[in-house]
């Protein structure tokens, strides 16, 4: 069985053997793609984005192209991202937005928590030490 359904950034087709599995493949197909605009800004211009680790594992992420005025009033790129994690079971190795952030704004799924920022953040690890 395939459906196509509209997303906010375009049509979608999915498949699957059942209504079930449609559901889920719909459901999943919505979680993943249906990012609209970033959290922190608002701006629609955001863009999916794959960057490997030293490892070579594969990071899945929206970054925002919006650009935003800073605190002394000049503008500069919004800069933020929306991570998206990937189910380790290779059977359902989905993708899925991480929505909680902790304290620092770094996205985390087990204590971290939700808020406006819909899970879009402008963290990017501690800075690093001056030489
Ligand atoms: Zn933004």
């Amino acid at each position: 069985v395939k459906a196509t359904r509209q997303l906010k950034q375009g049509l979608i087709e999915v498949e699957g053997d059942t209504q079930p599995e449609l559901f889920k493949a719909i459901a999943s197909a919505v979680e993943v793609f249906d990012e609209a605009k970033c959290g922190l800004c608002g701006c629609e211009d955001i863009l999916p984005v794959v960057r490997k680790n030293k490892d070579g594992d594969d990071f899945f992420e929206y970054q925002c192209r919006g650009l935003i005025k800073n605190q002394e009033g000049k503008t500069e790129r919004c800069r933020a991202y929306l991570y998206l994690g990937q189910n380790k079971d290779k059977k359902a190795a989905g993708l899925f937005p991480v929505r909680a952030l902790d304290e620092k704004g770094k996205p985390d799924r087990t204590s971290g928590k939700y808020g406006r920022h819909n899970g879009w953040t402008r963290y990017r690890g501690e800075p690093k030490p001056q030489k």
